[in-house]
């Protein structure tokens, strides 16, 4: 058995920021694994995630359970499978979430997490050249944030609409204040995306000190009595053993990481007797306090020709834009995929927006191979409340590694939740509305002038919305009988483990969550290293 002093299972947002910084210093022997595979092809096109979110070679392809609040539909849960992880397939939105989502979760015990504390890294991992205040704003870390191609006139027309009803424009979300309408920021530089397989991972393939073995899944960790000491993992059907002389850190990711501590015996006793697998260390919390974005899609027609990408980017228009990025790697593929968000507010008083309006300028159909460009030309607008108060659960339903966990989302059990996302619908039909659309003679396809009603809003929220593939909290970071991991990421009650992804968030915070977990990594590694000296 090859031994190494840190084992990082996962090497996604999280998992690659941690296995960069532990293996700076040359004395530390790490090794980091991955399930998937190096590369994919369409990776490093931004629009390429399209191809790969129904795509196995990259993508574990989950699916939830039916549940009512999805009127009884599997959602589609998207989780990157390739060096990068997630950050490999996503949207590129960079978003970092709100002030008050970190000096929550100090307040609830969560020390050395407040804004104050997690600003500092955010600053570190970035490298952001077009614009903001340097009190907010990195600009020599390894991840290129950028902002995208402004110059089409669709969204200078949507941000005009929202001020009409009130939103106002603000370029840097990340600063000081998030709420107000904005460009997205986006991980792609110079057309190419910023994974943190690319911006982690590619400069340090060359340390002798860092083996990364791909195609190699973890199956479980190995204990000695209340401490582990490394993984047992498979490379394509060969089963491997590595030891850890310092630390495992599991970074799976929010549905991987439980299901890798379940199938080592950490979690409920009794559901894991059910199913043949050993108590080693019982831990309620571990698989419960799911929480996502479930975002319904409002969709517009859009009568004037020219305006949208149904009309630019669809069968010769494509060629032209294939032939745009292939020779100046500008244009609809260098895109981020929502190009347009908001962050506002549900009502008068709050202290910071609650809700979130993303604009995608183009219509999709989903099919089961992914979703396509439709003939219609039109519009994509979600809208759905930022902290959703719903919680759901992961858990294995078998020993074998090999097999999905069940996903269980209970979207809209928290009346607030629903409530929210009726508001966040009706704004965005307020802007779609408004008097600086009329030139591009705006028509509502859902949920339509015939659903006008709350109820029959939220009928039609079950029957359609998706998730905004931001899982988290499943692996849960606090002190309380359901907190999985301590305010360091430790394990609790298992020495020698961590968990350092997005399932360490006890809530959702405000906004996409690729940031976020980026950052996690980065405070992962620090902590880990300034625990060793
Ligand atoms: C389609 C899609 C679009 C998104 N769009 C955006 C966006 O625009 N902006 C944004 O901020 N966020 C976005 N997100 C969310 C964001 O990318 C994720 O929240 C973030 O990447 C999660 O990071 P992580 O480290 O927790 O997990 P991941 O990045 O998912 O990494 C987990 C890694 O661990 C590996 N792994 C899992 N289990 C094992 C095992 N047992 N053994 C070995 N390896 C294992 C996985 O293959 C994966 O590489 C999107 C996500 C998806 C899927």
């Amino acid at each position: 058995m090859d031994t190494y002093d840190y084992i990082i299972v996962g090497a996604g947002s999280a998992g690659a920021a941690v296995a960069h910084r532990l293996s700076e210093n040359p004395a530390n022997k790490v090794l980091l694994l991955e399930a998937g595979a190096p590369s994919n092809p369409w990776s490093p096109i931004p629009m390429g995630g399209g191809k790969l979110l129904y795509n196995p070679a990259a993508n574990w392809l989950y699916k939830s359970e039916p549940e009512a609040s999805t009127a009884g539909r599997q959602l589609h849960v998207a989780r990157g499978k390739l060096l990068g992880g997630s950050s490999a397939i996503n949207g590129n939105a960079f978003v970092r979430g709100q002030a008050q989502d970190y000096d929550h979760w100090a307040q609830l015990g969560n020390r050395g997490w407040s804004y104050a504390d997690v600003l500092p890294v955010f600053k570190k991992m970035e490298s952001y050249e077009s614009g903001g205040d340097d009190t907010y704003r990195g600009r020599g870390g390894p991840i290129r944030v950028t902002n995208p191609d402004h110059s089409d006139p669709v969204f200078a027309t949507i941000i005009a609409a929202a001020g009409q009803v009130g939103i106002r424009h603000n370029p840097d979300y990340n600063g000081a204040k998030q709420d107000g309408i904005a460009m997205s920021q986006a991980t792609i530089f110079k057309g190419k995306r910023q994974s943190t397989a690319h911006c982690y991972l590619d400069p340090i393939r060359n340390r002798s000190n860092l083996r990364i073995e791909t195609f190699a899944l973890g199956e479980s960790l190995i204990l000695e009595g209340s401490r582990c000491v490394g993984v047992r993992y498979s490379v394509r059907g060969e089963k491997r053993e590595a030891g850890a002389g310092r630390e495992v850190i599991v970074s799976g990711g929010t549905i991987n990481s439980p299901q890798l501590l379940e199938l080592s015996g950490i979690g409920q006793a009794e559901r894991l007797r059910a199913l043949g697998i050993e108590v080693k260390h019982e831990l309620n919390g571990v698989g419960e306090n799911l929480r996502d974005h479930f975002a319904p899609r409002t969709r517009w027609g859009i009568g004037t020709k020219g305006i949208t990408y149904n009309d630019r980017a669809r069968g010769l228009g494509m060629a032209w834009q294939a032939l745009r990025y292939g020779l100046t790697r500008k244009g609809f593929l260098s895109n981020v995929a929502a190009p347009l968000r908001a962050f506002v507010f549900s009502r008068e008083g709050l202290e910071a927006p609650d809700l979130l309006l993303g604009w995608v300028p183009m219509l999709l159909e989903l099919t089961p191979k992914g979703p396509i460009i439709s003939k219609q030309s039109g519009m994509t607008c979600y809208a759905h409340p930022m902290r959703p108060e719903s919680k759901g659960h992961i858990h294995v339903t078998s020993a074998d590694p090999g097999r999905p966990p069940a996903i269980s989302f209970n979207f809209l059990s928290a009346p607030i939740d629903a409530e929210l996302t009726v508001r966040a619908v009706r704004i965005a039909q307020s802007v779609m509305h408004a008097p600086a659309m009329k030139p591009f003679n705006v028509t509502e396809i859902a949920p339509g002038q015939d659903r006008r009603t709350d109820a029959e809003i939220i009928d039609w929220v079950k029957a359609a919305a998706e998730t905004t593939y931001h899982p988290v909290g499943t692996c849960k970071m606090g002190s309380d009988p359901m907190a999985v991991v301590d305010a360091r990421l430790r394990v609790h009650g298992i020495a020698g483990l961590r968990v350092a992804d997005a399932s360490i968030m006890p809530t959702l915070m405000s906004g996409n969550t690729n940031a976020p977990s980026i950052m996690i990594g980065e405070k992962a590694a620090a902590m880990i290293l300034e625990d060793a000296a």
